[in-house]
């Protein structure tokens, strides 16, 4: 039998997270601050981003070496045209999940097209209920209505249960957090609270703009009672607890406070195909020029392998005052 594909801490590649275009309609402080992504942003041209042909083959080889989980992301996913032309390639590859990471906006006009591809599982990300907040964390007009619409028409159409992200940024949105936390309980929709993290280096990071996991449990839990509960499966990056009076649960996703890099088993494809074995990797792997060049389905799997045993990532365990200037990849870039 074949020898497990492990990394030099023994970890294995389960997921794969695909980014399928740099950008973006919204321009978060945390992801695509305005001042940087303004209107003279080069983004990347069409010919440089990996085909579905090309996302498809790579896919499959990657599904080849053990990834189970697929999620697509970007930039802003729904942007990029066609994308359940997308999803229905990816979903004949067996023995692979599929899900999909998206702002919400563009939502409520095609999450049926993305379930009747055979999309099962959505995430959307949204950070207050309040307008005003809402535009102050992405800067754009999208009113907090269209993506709540977004996040009904994805669980009218069985996409669910929807998870919903949440970045909490000090001064900005923490008093968001028990309006959101109130609204979702009940509701079937599963808030994650998202610690926020140094990734790239245009979002200005600081460790004194995050709110941890434990600040977050400890405000929601004061008025509405929590317990801890199990994971789902081993490795699981958020932390759960349910309401103590059976309204559901949450999770938190602690990458700054209580990192969890002995567990990442998650590799990431920028659009333009470059691999990336870490969020906060400096250099990629280029992809594309060998799936373009000819490389056969054994030449990929070779390379995809050789990156990946070579990897001893843990950048959230190091994390530092130094780490956080080094140079990094962009998140937008990159894919969350
Ligand atoms: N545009 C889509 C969206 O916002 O859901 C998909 C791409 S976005 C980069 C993926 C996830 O990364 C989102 O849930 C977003 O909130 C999260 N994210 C972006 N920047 C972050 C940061 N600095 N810290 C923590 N999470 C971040
Ligand atoms: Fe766009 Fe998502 Fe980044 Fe916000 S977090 S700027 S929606 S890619
Ligand atoms: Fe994985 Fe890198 Fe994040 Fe650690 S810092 S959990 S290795 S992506």
């Amino acid at each position: 039998m074949a020898v497990p594909l492990q990394d030099t801490l023994g970890r294995p590649v389960r997921d794969l997270r695909i980014s399928v275009t740099d950008r973006c309609n919204f321009r978060c402080v945390y992801c695509m601050p305005k001042e940087i992504y303004g209107r003279g942003y080069q983004f990347l041209e069409r010919r440089q981003l990996l085909t579905f042909e090309e996302i498809e083959r790579l896919s499959r080889v990657f599904a080849s070496l053990g990834v189970e989980k697929i999620r697509l992301t970007g930039g802003e996913p729904l942007l990029r045209r066609e994308l359940e032309r997308l999803v229905e390639m990816l979903g004949g590859i067996p023995g692979v999940e599929l899900t999909l990471t998206t702002n919400g906006s563009l939502l409520p006009l095609k999450a049926r097209v993305l379930a009747d591809a055979g999309l099962r599982r959505v995430t959307v990300s949204l950070d207050s209920l309040d307008d005003q907040v809402f535009k102050a964390m992405n800067d754009v007009d999208v009113p907090v209505e269209r993506v709540l619409a977004g996040i009904e028409a994805a669980a009218a159409v069985g996409l669910s249960p929807v998870k919903v992200n949440m970045v909490v940024k000090r001064g900005v949105n923490e008093d968001s957090v028990l309006p959101m936390a109130r609204y979702f309980q009940g509701s079937g929709h599963i808030l994650r609270f998202i610690e926020y993290m140094d990734v790239g280096h245009t979002n200005g990071w600081r460790l004194d703009d995050v709110v941890s996991a434990a600040e977050i449990v400890a405000t929601i839990g004061s008025e509405l009672p929590l317990e801890p509960i199990e994971p789902n499966y081993a490795g699981e990056v958020a932390r759960r607890y349910r309401y103590r009076d059976g309204g559901g649960e949450i999770g938190v996703i602690a990458s700054v406070t209580e990192p969890f890099c002995g567990a990442c088993t998650r590799a990431r494809l920028s659009a333009e195909g470059r691999l990336y074995t870490c969020l906060f990797a400096t250099e990629g792997h280029d992809l594309r020029a060998l799936v373009r060049g000819g490389a056969s389905e054994s030449d990929l799997a070779e390379r995809i392998g050789r990156v990946w045993r070579a990897r001893g990532d843990r950048y959230s365990e190091l994390r530092s005052a130094e780490t956080a200037d080094l140079p990094k990849i962009e998140m937008s870039y990159i894919g969350g």
